[in-house]
């Protein structure tokens, strides 16, 4: 469930919020009273700027998805989301599509280890049968022989 983030201190019930981030922490700061309220970052893999990415405006509407913890901002301008820099494993700040390229060859990666394991499995099964037929063709002889 989705909810709009609203200003929790006594008489404010403000609904829009600047984002303020240091390190590897972010605050929401209420517009109206400057209330601090501090975002867990722990499981997100790009930085968010405070500037909207199309207007670059500061102040945004906050939604919470109650659930999964997410949180969602919204330009109170022009309905857009804050710019964000992502991060590659490197370490080093990319944009957005160099960040999707790097995903996807990392799927890429797991698809041909995958793809490689199969075929060794796939060798083994081969051994295998060879090796069954030759045992039956044994056994086959010994006991023509034993007749
Ligand atoms: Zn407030
Ligand atoms: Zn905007």
């Amino acid at each position: 469930m989705i909810r709009t983030f609203v200003c929790e201190k006594e008489g404010c019930s403000g609904n829009t919020f600047l984002i303020e981030s240091n390190e590897d922490r972010l605050c929401l700061v209420c517009s109206h009273c400057n209330s601090k309220y501090d975002i867990d970052l722990s499981n997100q893999e790009f930085i968010l700027l405070p500037n909207c990415c199309q207007c670059n405006n500061d102040i945004f509407k906050v939604y919470k998805d109650i659930e999964r913890g997410n949180v969602y901002y919204k330009c109170t301008k022009c309905g857009e989301v804050p710019e964000k820099i992502y991060v590659d494993p490197d370490g080093i700040q990319v944009s957005y599509e160099v960040k999707l390229l790097s995903d996807i060859k990392e799927v890429m990666k797991l698809l041909e280890q995958r793809i490689y394991n199969l075929e060794g499995n796939i060798k083994d099964l081969e051994n295998g049968q060879n090796l069954l037929e030759q045992s039956l063709a044994y056994i086959n002889k010994y006991i023509v022989e034993k007749n």
